[in-house]
């Protein structure tokens, strides 16, 4: 199945076996994210509690 990220729009392939696509069959497309963003984010979410990367 395909994915679009909703934040960059970039359409990602993912197995039909993948539990992930399992997860976006039951769910709105929007909650997917490419792993660039969800890197980004989880980056973003740890700055945010204090625990700065250098
Ligand atoms: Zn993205």
């Amino acid at each position: 199945m395909q994915a679009k990220c909703p934040l960059c729009n970039r359409i990602d392939r993912i197995s039909d076996d993948d539990p992930l696509a399992k997860k976006l069959r039951n769910r709105p497309i929007h909650t997917y994210t490419c792993t660039e963003c969800y890197d980004r984010i989880s980056r973003k979410a740890k700055s945010r509690r204090g625990e700065k990367q250098s």
